[in-house]
């Protein structure tokens, strides 16, 4: 577009950022540009499949260069500021870019001020998880190398990105513990930031019932406030007060997230979820600026984040970029989302909802909170391949 370095300007080239560059270029945009720091792009959902010992890090990760669609600008740079009145970006190499459409999608990062001691513990391996990448390929030998003793696992609290999904290493521990006769002598504990793991009663009915079987300690509405790695000690925040749990032999510790900064500071975020950006949960368009839209794990669309989700934001995006030029009517995402959860190392359940947790199954009539063993392979060999091949390539 005459006048602007970008037509469509993307932040973020995780996901989102990519599905969408690849959707608008498949429905005639030409002039689409994605800003992207890293050099790397990975397929999330199989970190946990690493930490569960089913997976590698080779099978999740391509470099960025393979994933940025063809006919797509790469600007291998960190946004740093957005000055929405200007419609620019500024990046931390000094380029400033302005664009005639934004889409902010830079995700989560890690708010490791928020748990003291944990980064630390991170370095000393001592505590590794799913969501920490660098820490994930030691987190399977880790937990499989476990005779006796205690372990923690956590779900991080809101913002997070598909956070139930951090049980997944544990239920897939817990099998193998429970296989190899070890299970009654370890002490399982799992912290959870609401009273219970899903917030959907069909699901949560389930997964209770697996807690009690395997004989995992439930703490509730809890969350780590910091953690010691010399003594091994967790120390929780919880509805009675605080709780240390001590001589923790290894703890699957998710960080807390936040949204990068500058979204805050270019007075686009929300004040119900600080730190997101503030946007319209079915139009996907910003609240205060009507050339902004955001989705993804940074945008606050009063739904569980999930790449699963992202189907259908790209879609909906998509077509919402072209109709506000066109003066027409905007499309609406109606929340959809899922939290796939392995409840052995071979079943799992999708728990597939819209926004007010209704289910919403993508195979039609199948009840989406029943574990199963295809849903299990799907999730992971055939979820992969479609990822790679249809959803990065904006043909889903
Ligand atoms: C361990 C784990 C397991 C998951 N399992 C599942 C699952 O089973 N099913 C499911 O549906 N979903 C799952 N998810 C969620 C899913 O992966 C995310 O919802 C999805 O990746 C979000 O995409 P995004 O593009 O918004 O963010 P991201 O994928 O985080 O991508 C953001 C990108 O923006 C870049 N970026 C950040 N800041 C800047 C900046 N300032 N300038 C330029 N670029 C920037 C980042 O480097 C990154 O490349 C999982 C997530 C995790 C972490």
């Amino acid at each position: 577009m005459a006048g602007t370095d970008a037509d469509v300007l993307i932040v973020g080239g995780g996901n989102a950022g990519i599905s969408l560059a690849a959707r608008l270029l498949r429905d005639g945009f030409d002039d689409v540009t994605v800003v992207a720091s890293s050099p790397g792009h990975r397929y999330k959902p199989l970190l946990n499949y690493v930490a569960g010992g089913q997976s590698t890090m080779a099978e999740l990760e391509r470099p960025m260069a393979d994933v940025v669609p063809d006919g797509c600008r790469w600007v291998r740079d960190a946004v740093e500021s957005v000055d929405p009145a200007a419609m620019t970006v500024r990046t931390r190499g000094g380029l400033t870019l302005s664009c005639a459409t934004l889409v902010l999608c830079p995700g989560l990062v890690e708010d490791w001020d928020a748990t003291p001691g944990l980064q630390s513990a991170y370095a000393e391996g001592w505590a590794a998880s799913s969501y920490v990448p660098g820490s994930t390929p030691t987190v399977w030998p880790r937990l499989s190398s476990l005779r006796s003793g205690s372990v923690v696992f956590t779900v991080p609290p809101e913002p997070a990105s598909c956070g139930p999904t951090a049980l997944k290493p544990l239920f897939m521990a817990c099998d193998s513990w429970r296989r190899s006769g070890v299970l009654a002598d370890l002490q399982v504990r799992l912290v959870l930031p609401a009273a219970t793991a899903t917030g959907l009663p069909e699901a949560d009915r389930y997964l209770e019932d697996a807690f009690a079987d395997l004989g995992v300690e439930v703490l509730r509405e809890s969350r780590i406030e910091r953690v010691d790695g010399d003594l091994h000690s967790v120390t929780l925040a919880t509805p009675s007060g605080r709780r240390v749990l001590e001589d923790v032999d290894f703890a699957h510790a998710v960080p807390h997230y936040r949204a990068p900064r500058f979204i805050a500071e270019a007075g686009l975020s929300a004040d119900a979820t600080p730190g997101l950006v503030d946007v319209d949960p079915e139009t996907l368009r910003s609240r205060r600026h009507d050339s902004i839209w955001a989705i993804g794990d940074a945008a606050d669309l009063a739904t569980r984040p999930s790449g699963g989700g992202l189907r259908k934001q790209v879609n909906v995006l998509a077509k919402n970029i072209a109709a506000a030029r066109e003066g027409k009517r905007l499309s609406r995402y109606d929340g959809y989302t899922v939290m796939p959860i392995t409840v052995t190392r071979r079943t799992l359940m999708l728990n597939e909802v819209t926004r007010d947790g209704s289910p919403s199954p993508s195979v039609p009539f199948i009840d989406p909170f029943v574990p199963r063993r295809w849903q299990w392979f799907f999730d992971r060999y055939g979820l992969p391949q479609v990822y790679w091949r249809r959803i990065l390539r904006g043909r889903v």
